[in-house]
């Protein structure tokens, strides 16, 4: 997959590969007996309301978390609470897990319903912040951002992945009504649509610019998009949100548009397979069910030493246990052979300047790692522009040395955070 274009010193170049022609149809996963919630909250959180065990939910209800209503999840399925417990995230942060037992019989609940009536922010906060596609209305409701443009990518970001690609093609109707929603209840009328550039026409009049993204990897994340599409950098350390620009993906546009419809908040999640063998496909899940039971129901076997990993080739991150749950967000679910994982290495840099030439961010990678690999995180930051990596993971995929440069820049972002938060938070 790995191209030299034009041979030589060029800049390695990775495709994309566009879900083109006729599309897959996805996998019904049936619900699991068991889903989980996970929230991204400590369960002894000082002021945290959690649910209890034993207690009844119904599909759909909201359970609120934090006195104020801060906090809330909505229940996927309708059950019985079996369990409230920590959960660890892929880096160690820690939430709360909330298992429930599913019932046979749904019993749908009927508050968002009225909401639904009449759209407004207030009320797709406080309902459909969790919506597959994870929709991002916090942004929203930050003082401190303004946002005056809408971009949705319909174009997925790491390689293998077709999750989105599939929605912009399949779910266009959707599309267009909850372009017509965001519109309505943010009141931005500047909405562009990213596709990739081999998924052309059959928008029609969807109530937004359409613009396309290059088939170079990493043409489909954030930085790059706002970049080759908005012509807008984001600096170092910021978000898009800081330009006044929100993205969503189109299955949370998609999403959205669906809920205000049938004024019932949709559960089920999408997400590319990518199997051992290489080959891949489609799924679609109730948000909360185990990544066993994904595996099980598209006849995927995991060995001791396999890898299971949330999210794609490139910037997916393994998960240490088959009982982890699909989240709002959760866009692939790929399973790599033992045998056929990348090795990774401590040896030295050795200055060959490969990954100068290809990351995007202009990072000065060899003396970063160096830096990184001493744990010198602030340094990082202050010396060489750790905040400027927009994590594509390219640095990683061509190092000679086989340093695991990406994992060593999240890992330093995140107990860069975690520093931060006990500093502000005093824990
Ligand atoms: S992951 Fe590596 S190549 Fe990509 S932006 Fe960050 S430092 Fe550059
Ligand atoms: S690709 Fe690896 S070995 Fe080469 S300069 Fe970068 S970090 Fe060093």
């Amino acid at each position: 997959m790995l191209k030299k274009l034009f041979g030589g010193l060029a800049t390695p170049r990775i495709d994309y590969i566009p879900l083109e022609g006729r599309l897959p149809v996805p996998v019904n996963i049936l619900l699991p007996p068991k889903v989980t919630l996970v929230l991204d909250i400590a369960m002894d959180a000082k002021d945290a309301i959690l649910p209890k065990i034993g207690d009844t939910v119904k599909t759909g209800q909201k359970l609120t978390l934090v006195e104020d209503g801060r906090v809330y999840a909505i229940s996927p399925a309708t059950g019985t609470i079996s369990a409230v417990t920590p959960f660890r995230g892929e880096m160690g942060q820690v939430g709360t897990a909330v298992l429930i037992d599913t019932a046979k019989k749904e019993d749908p609940d009927d508050q968002f319903a009225a909401a639904a009536q009449e759209p407004a922010l207030a009320s797709a906060a406080a309902f459909l912040a969790g919506l597959p596609g994870n929709p991002p209305f916090k942004v929203f409701g930050d003082p401190e951002k303004s946002i005056h443009t809408i971009v949705i990518n319909g174009a997925d970001g790491d390689l293998l992945v077709a999750t989105q690609q599939f929605v912009v093609q399949s779910r266009i109707d959707a599309i267009a009504k909850g372009i017509a929603v965001l519109k309505r209840i943010t009141g931005i009328e500047n909405v562009t649509l990213a596709v990739p550039v081999n998924v052309m026409g059959g928008y029609g009049s969807i109530g937004a610019e359409v613009k396309f993204v290059d088939t170079a990897y990493p043409s489909a994340l954030p930085h790059m998009i706002l970049k080759d599409v908005l012509g807008k950098v984001i600096p170092a350390g910021k978000g898009a949100e800081d330009l006044g620009v929100c993205i969503f993906n189109a299955e949370a546009v998609a999403s959205i548009g669906r809920a205000y419809e049938d004024g019932k908040i949709p559960f089920q999640k999408l997400l590319t397979v990518i199997k051992k063998d290489g080959s891949k496909g489609l799924v679609s899940a109730r948000i909360g069910t185990p990544v066993k039971d994904i595996l099980k129901a598209v006849g995927e076997t995991v060995a001791d030493r396999d890898r299971v990993i949330l999210g794609g080739p490139m910037t997916g991150v393994s998960i240490y246990t088959l009982d982890y749950p699909v989240r709002p967000d959760t866009d692939a679910l790929m399973i790599q052979d033992k045998d056929s994982i990348p090795f990774v290495s401590d040896y030295p840099c050795i200055n060959c300047g490969e990954c100068l030439r290809v990351c995007p961010a202009k990072i000065p990678i060899n003396m970063l790692v160096r830096f990184l690999e001493a744990g010198q995180y602030q340094e990082a930051v202050d010396l060489y522009d750790l905040y400027a990596c927009f994590e594509c993971g390219l640095c990683s995929y061509v190092c000679v040395s086989r340093i695991p440069i990406f994992q060593y820049i999240r890992l330093a972002k995140y107990e860069l955070n975690r520093i931060e938060t006990a500093e502000v938070t005093n824990v």
